[in-house]
Parts: structure tokens; sequence; C-alpha cells
């Protein structure tokens, strides 16, 4: 099947920079009325010193592994189009400006496709929080990853995941009003965005780009704004709805993750790692995704390698998990004019890319030196040792 070409169908300018993460940088529609491009953004990946992915293996990943584990209603379509060199060129050029001055990294020009997906900040307000791990791992204290993590990290929040990921409305606001903060505070972290009539808004901006957009009619205090916020996300993730999408995360990152790491890392030092491992991944993670929830693990005849490939493909599926962000769109803020009920109006997984097996080392280190990072700062006293609650049950 043909692909569409973007550089004919569309000139660059019809495209504007909305937003960019680690690896792609993202372009809104702002051209002629056109309903292939309606409503859709187009995903341009970067220059990255380790290459990432095909397209097409990441198009497979999310069309063919992704819907077997996540429902179809928490998912995007994608599309793979072609461009050419020149039209990228242009493109990148025209968006330069808009750029976060910290960004100095390029679009990768050598690639001739990108993907066209849904424009999911096209709702009055839309909010993307990335949650991180969800859960503890068996045998670390009781301090979650992303908490041992933002302490050595020096991060100023409150924010735990497992705050967010409980089932205890208390907890969800308290991680919700912790995120919201750790965004306020703080310019370059992105645990949360929030994009109001379709461009990405700064706390120093929120009040008054919700004043034009008519999102709120008159000045309320910063403090007030905070808890509108807040409330409005609340309201949308005790929903059934989003709060089933929040159960089915955590399930994939805890199950998926299998043996861990450090449990890989053990495999892999008995000898049995090959460089096979890295070829035909996608098959094999075919295979995996099809049979991953009821699976019987692997025989111990079937050798050392079946075993480190069984646990591989399913640390790289679970990586993918607690990569991903959840992006939640809203009708508006919580007011008497709009009810809970319409609360969210749509809530999906998105960043669901696959995860190279080259990055399993990087993994081990970082995990690492954030265990024995923590460990030395609260020997030291330099932190108190935090208590993390982990209530779900796998089985929920
Ligand atoms: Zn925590």
């Amino acid at each position: 099947m043909s692909l569409l070409d973007l550089s004919t169908a569309t000139s660059p300018d019809h495209w504007r920079y909305l937003a960019e993460g680690g690896d792609t940088i993202v372009y809104s529609y702002i051209g002629p009325p056109d309903e292939r491009f309606l409503d859709k953004v187009l995903r341009v990946r970067k220059d990255r010193p380790e290459k990432t992915e095909d397209e097409d293996i990441t198009v497979s990943f999310h069309t063919e592994i992704i819907p077997r584990l996540v429902p179809h209603d928490y998912l995007v379509d994608i599309e793979t189009i072609s461009l050419r060199r020149s039209w990228l060129e242009t493109l990148y050029a025209l968006s330069v400006h808009s750029r976060p001055a910290w960004r100095t990294d390029s679009i990768d020009f050598s690639r001739t496709s990108a993907l066209l997906v849904p424009n999911l900040v096209s709702s009055p307000i839309s909010i993307e929080i990335k949650p991180k791990w969800s859960f503890i791992k068996d045998g670390t204290a009781h301090t979650c990853r992303f908490c041992m993590h933002a302490s050595c990290r020096g991060w100023s929040t409150t924010y735990c995941p497992l705050d967010l990921f409980s089932n205890s409305p208390v907890r969800v606001k308290k991680a919700l009003y912790a995120l919201y903060d750790f965004w306020a505070d703080t310019a370059t972290q992105n645990n949360l965005r929030l994009f109001a009539g379709g461009n990405v808004v700064s706390s120093g901006n929120l009040l008054s780009t919700f004043q034009q957009l008519g999102i709120l009619q008159s000045s309320i205090p910063e403090e007030e704004l905070r808890d509108l916020v807040v409330e409005t996300l609340h309201a949308s993730l005790v929903q059934t709805k989003a709060s089933s999408l929040l159960k089915i995360l955590n399930r994939l990152q805890r199950t998926l993750g299998g043996i861990g790491i450090e449990g890989l890392a053990s495999l892999w030092n008995d000898g049995v790692c090959s460089p096979r491992l890295t070829t035909g991944i996608l098959s094999l993670l075919s295979i995996k995704a099809s049979t991953h929830h009821k699976s019987n693990r692997p025989q111990s005849q079937n050798g050392g390698q079946k075993k480190l490939q069984y646990h591989i493909l399913s640390y790289l599926l679970s990586a993918t998990f607690k990569d991903c962000s959840i992006m939640i769109m809203l009708p508006g803020l919580l007011n008497q004019n709009i009810p809970a009920s319409s609360f969210p109006s749509r809530i999906v997984l998105v960043d669901l890319g696959p995860k190279p097996v080259r990055r399993l080392q990087k993994w081990l280190d970082q995990d690492r030196d954030i265990m024995q990072g923590y460990a030395e700062l609260v020997g030291k006293k330099e932190t108190e040792k935090k208590e993390c609650v982990d209530d779900w049950c796998i089985s929920k």
C-alpha cells in the first residue's frame, strides 16, 4: 500500500510546532480544511545518537502488540505517511523559534516517513500525566522507585505514583496536588503537561490563557485556580473509565516487569546471552503478547536462552508501560454548567513506543545508582526513609 505523501499534500507552513519529547517533535495542522488532517498531529522523529527503531516497527508495535494488552478505547489510531527531506528541513526551520531554548537537538532529516496521529490537545483542556512506576519492587524497602529517584535527584516534590494508582480518592487527590505543584514550580519537569486551546501552557500563563479562551470568565486567586484544576482532574480520574485504565496500566507494569532488571542481569551473567536476542524481536514480542496474561513460564528444559528471551521481552514491554503517558481530555473546568459526569471527554495512553533491547544495560546502571544513592542518603540521614503504600493487589 502506498503511503500518503505529506510533502505534496500539504505545505510545511500548514503545520505548527506543538510540543516535543525526548524522541519526537509534534506539529499540529493549521492548513486549509482537509478532513485527512482535521484534528491530526504530525510526529517527527528526532536525530538521536542512539537511533530509535524504524517507524514501521513502531507502527507494527502499536497495531499488533499493544491492542492485545490494552482495550482499543484507550488507544489512538496511527498512520504512517511519507515525507521529502527538503520539506522536513523547511518544517524544522519554521519551528526552531518555537522550541524551548534548552532543546538543542534536531529532527532526523534522513527519515522519509513520520506518523500522523489524532490531535489529543484539541479539547478545551488536555492534561498529560507521566505517572511512572506504579508499584514497589519485591525485595526493596518500602520506598517506590520514583520517590527514591526524586530524592537522589533532589527534586522538590511529594508526588508518589502509588498515591495516583491507589484505591483511595484522598490519595489520588494528594498525588494530583503534588503533580500540579511540581509542574508549577519546575519549568522542565514533564510528569504533567497542560494544554489549553491546542497549545502547551505554563503555570505562569494559566489564568490568562483560561480567560482568553473563555474557560474562566473572571479572575480568581492562584490558590483557587490550583484547587479548580486539581478538582477537575480528580473528578475525571475517579470515573470508572479512567480508574479502569489506571488499573490496567498498573497490572501491565507489575506483571510484565517479571523478575526485574537485576533478575535479568543475573541470567545474563550466567552466560546465556547471545547477539541473536536483538534480532526478530518484534515477532517474539508478538508471541509474547498473545499469550502474556495466562502464559506459563518457560519450562526449564527449554534452556537458559529461551528463559532469557522470555524475561527480556517481558521486561521491554513493561518498560513501555512504565514510561508511557496518560492523556486526559477535558470539556473545560469543573463547574455548575458542566456536570462532573462529563469528565473526562476521553482518556487514552500515549507514548507507547517499543523499547530497544540495547537500553537494558543503561536501565541496570540507573537502577543500581538509584538504589545505592538512596541508601546512602538515608544512611547519612540526609533524607528520611519514605514509606510508600502499594495497596493494589495484582488480582484486582
Ligand atoms: Zn513513592
